[in-house]
């Protein structure tokens, strides 16, 4: 069976063909909440658009409003528990999930049978991007409450034929066991989880390298495509590691395919992604990704500001797919960015160089002031037996590419947090002590 391709005429469709696509679909969906929907409706008229007709082209999209977090979570603040982005009675919704709430209270978010649907069918292109086909056995780490994670990726999986095992309500330990018990093939995580599971393979004598699985599906973190954290998942997994993109407000937007060249597909068959500068809010190559979906009507999101920082990558994909493509995935989020002695620091740039130092196990970052300076200080895990030549490494890695000199210690193994979703690794002090 040919697992290239989930939908091979959109796919590898020319720009006019996809275009016109999304403004027959997005004229659809705006007629929709034009109709009925009490959030977008009284946004839409707001801005000059009465009918979805007088949308002509896909350039006229910079005419809608933008949707922030905020003001979906103040929605719901005002109207609970469900909010007013409902294009339908709630008897037509049949799926609950939420946000993770790493970042503020939960925004929950309804699905519909037919949008439920939508979120498998995107998940379909994901899988295909991995090659992920009827042969495999795919396990997911994750933990299935209502944070919607690995959900959908569950039931899709059933949908193209694989069997799918669920590795909810397990310890990292039973995970492992359930995952070479079955004999799995594909493992579906975030890319934190990944690294913790080999881990704790590795502190039980097996080396899962020499498992069956051939590919990690990711998303949740940028870590699946920090290509040194990359290189580490394929290293101890002795498998491909795909990365993906999706959040619960969106649904999943964005997968890596074989070709693997350094950065995510957009699924612009079911998404309109625009990349503006978060200054101006004019289109950028490089700035926030900003999405709309065309196939959750009951509860969509249009120009969603997701901020995460991304990178427009130019040029024909070796795949075949004409889909649009971000550099190196999901460069961190708009805000993330820390400036220390006046240097400009991404996470992402720190967890790329500590990455490749095999020994480091886990991480932390803690930024804070002491006699009026910054100081950036690192924490390491550190499997080795000489763990202060490995910190002085990584010391020196790091001065190099900040131009300052970071505190670089080890911590004793198991004391630093592990994450099953989401990793927040760095901490700024100094805020609560300026
Ligand atoms: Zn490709």
């Amino acid at each position: 069976m040919d697992t290239t391709y989930y939908d091979p005429a959109l796919e590898t469709a020319d720009a006019a063909t996809l275009q016109a696509h999304q403004l027959a679909r997005l004229r659809a969906l705006l007629g929709t909440l034009l109709a009925s929907n009490p959030f977008y409706a009284p946004r839409l008229r707001a801005a000059g658009l009465a009918s979805a007709e007088e949308l002509r082209a896909l350039a006229d999209l910079c005419r809608l409003p933008f949707t922030r977090k905020a003001e979906l979570v103040a929605d719901q603040d005002a109207h609970p528990p469900y909010g007013t982005n409902l294009s339908y009675p709630l008897a037509a919704y049949t799926r609950l999930h939420q946000t993770s709430g790493t970042t503020g209270r939960p925004l929950r978010i309804l699905d519909t049978p037919e949008s439920w649907e939508w979120w498998q069918h995107c998940w379909g292109y994901v899988y295909r991007g991995a090659g992920v086909g009827p042969d495999d056995r795919v396990f997911c780490a994750f933990s299935f409450g209502p944070f919607i994670g690995f959900w959908s990726a569950f039931e899709a999986g059933q949908r193209l034929g694989a069997l799918v095992i669920a590795g909810g309500g397990q310890t990292s330990e039973q995970r492992l066991q359930t995952l070479l018990d079955n004999a799995a093939t594909v493992l579906v995580c975030t890319p934190t989880y990944a690294l913790r599971l080999a881990e704790v393979a590795r502190e039980q004598g097996i080396d899962v390298s020499r498992s069956s699985i051939r590919a990690t599906v990711h998303a949740g973190e940028p870590g699946a495509s920090i290509p040194s954290t990359k290189r580490r998942i394929e290293e101890v997994w002795g498998a491909h590691c795909f990365d993906h993109a999706g959040a619960t407000e969106v649904g999943a937007y964005g997968f890596e395919c074989q070709a693997q060249p350094g950065g995510i597909h957009t699924n612009d068959a079911e998404f309109v992604v625009e990349i503006l500068d978060p200054r101006t809010d004019e289109p950028a190559d490089e700035g926030e990704l900003v999405i709309t979906n065309l196939g959750r009507a009951g509860t969509p999101v249009l120009r969603y500001r997701t901020g995460d920082r991304v990178k427009r990558q130019p040029g024909a994909c070796p795949c075949g797919r004409t889909f649009g493509r971000l550099e190196g995935g999901l460069l961190g989020r708009v805000d993330d960015m820390l400036t220390v002695r006046g240097v400009n620091v991404f996470p992402s740039a720190i967890e790329n160089l500590v990455r490749r130092h095999a020994a480091v196990d886990e991480f932390a970052v803690e930024v804070y002031r002491e006699r009026a300076m910054d100081e950036l200080e690192l924490q390491l895990e550190v499997a080795d037996a000489a763990p202060e030549a490995v910190c002085e490494a990584v010391a020196r890695d790091l001065s190099v590419a900040l131009g300052f000199r970071p505190r670089v210690r080890s911590v004793p193994a198991g004391s630093l947090p592990r994450f099953e979703l989401k990793a927040r690794r760095v901490r700024d002090h100094r805020a609560r002590t300026a």
